[in-house]
């Protein structure tokens, strides 16, 4: 989630979902209809095509909205962990390996726009989602550093 390795013993990750969601934003209007317009796709529906579609369409409305033109590559077939995907600022580039994870997803982005820091990257990825998918956020399970959907049913 973050492009460097360091995850294990110093606290740069909050180590709960309360911790990671820190306090209250509130997000651009643009924002949050762009992203509930995804939602409303079924992101998690599709075949891989249809659905780096869905994430290309979000990664397009986002650049638009703020201003910032970081390309996005997403590798692989879409299965396995989500957790080597990144965001490189050098040369502006949010890698998405593993399953298409809509936290992920908003994670990195959250790196786009907050810096390095990985509780800014995790407020604004995870109130974004708490506002968007509300029945996803409710699912959620915390694991080492990151939410993970609290079951395999897909639905929100
Ligand atoms: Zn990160």
């Amino acid at each position: 989630m973050s492009n460097h390795p360091l995850m294990s013993n110093f606290p740069l990750y909050p180590t709960s979902l309360q911790q990671a969601l820190g306090d209250p934003l509130v997000f651009r209007p643009s924002t949050l209809k762009a992203v509930r317009a995804f939602a409303a796709t079924k992101p998690w529906r599709g075949t891989l095509d249809d659905r780096q579609s869905k994430f290309q369409k979000l990664h397009a409305d986002l650049c638009a909205i703020y201003s910032v033109s970081p390309t996005v590559a997403i590798e692989g077939d879409g299965t396995g962990d989500s957790g080597g995907s990144c965001f490189q600022p050098g040369a502006n580039v949010i890698t998405l390996r593993g399953r298409l994870s809509v936290i992920t997803f908003l994670h990195e982005w959250g790196h786009v726009l907050k810096g390095s820091s990985e509780f800014e990257a995790c407020r604004w990825s995870l109130r974004l989602f708490q506002k968007c998918f509300p029945r996803s956020f409710a699912r959620l399970r915390w694991e080492g550093h990151v939410g993970r959907r609290g079951d395999r049913t897909e639905s929100e």
